[in-house]
């Protein structure tokens, strides 16, 4: 297999964003001249490996690759791949509810073009997945009681700060000033791996045991029954 190489501006050979196969690929230029009214025009101006570097006139112009694998296009503006778009957010968790997938991934979607509405979205994104924990049996309130709520209900201290991070960060009704999200991409980059770590948590962390422990012999779990009725303190 041939090693991968990230798609790049002008390249004669990456992996395509659309097949993700290493194949060669083929640029065109689409541009509008200066002063010049006839409609877009749409001229090869680059084959593999004889692209000259020549800037064209024109008062905008974008590029597209084609993966000679696929054939299908990558869109680019600037030397930037604009779509597909490319992420290194990381993917939902598998064990992420349906619902909260969609707004997740959602949320991966804008992140790029606005961190602050991906943090909002990620925010509603825990406001969906509390009342589906089926252990806790939340009733759907607002994000901050159904927290006070898992609080009151055990949930160990770093879950409860995860869950306040996303809370807080998400907020969209943060005073201007307070925290500048669309200057730190990095801790909402850091959001979207919380959410994951809260999953992992609250859902498939419990799950996991819960099958385990369900595979123990019935004696055994009598015995153990018996050790914590004995074990418990007396009045
Ligand atoms: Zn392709």
């Amino acid at each position: 297999m041939s090693k991968y190489k990230a798609p790049s501006y002008h390249k004669d050979e990456f992996n395509c964003p659309r097949c993700e196969v290493r194949s060669p690929q083929k640029w065109y230029k689409i541009y509008r001249p200066k002063s010049d009214d006839t409609p877009i025009m749409n001229k090869v101006v680059s084959t593999p490996g004889s692209f000259t570097g020549q800037t064209l006139h024109g008062s905008w112009s974008v590029d597209i690759s084609i993966c000679q694998f696929c054939s299908e296009y990558s869109l680019w503006e600037k030397g930037v791949l604009l779509y597909p778009f490319q992420t290194e957010l990381p993917d939902a968790h598998p064990d992420m509810p349906n619902e909260v997938k969609g707004i997740y991934e959602e949320a991966t979607k804008v992140f790029k073009h606005s961190p602050r509405a991906a943090a909002a979205l990620l925010r509603l994104a825990i406001e969906t997945m509390i009342p589906l924990i089926e252990e806790y049996e939340i009733e759907k309130a607002k994000l901050n009681t159904m927290i006070g709520i898992l609080v009151q209900k055990g949930i160990p201290d770093h879950i409860q700060q995860g869950l306040d991070t996303i809370r807080i960060y998400g907020n969209e009704g943060i005073h201007p000033g307070e925290i500048v999200l669309n200057d730190d991409e990095e801790i909402v980059f850091y959001m979207f791996e919380l959410i994951n770590d809260m999953i992992e948590e609250l859902i498939s962390r419990k799950t996991k045991i819960r099958k385990a422990y369900a595979k123990i012999p019935a004696d055994k779990i009598k015995g153990i029954l018996n050790r914590d009725r004995n074990s418990k303190p007396k009045d």
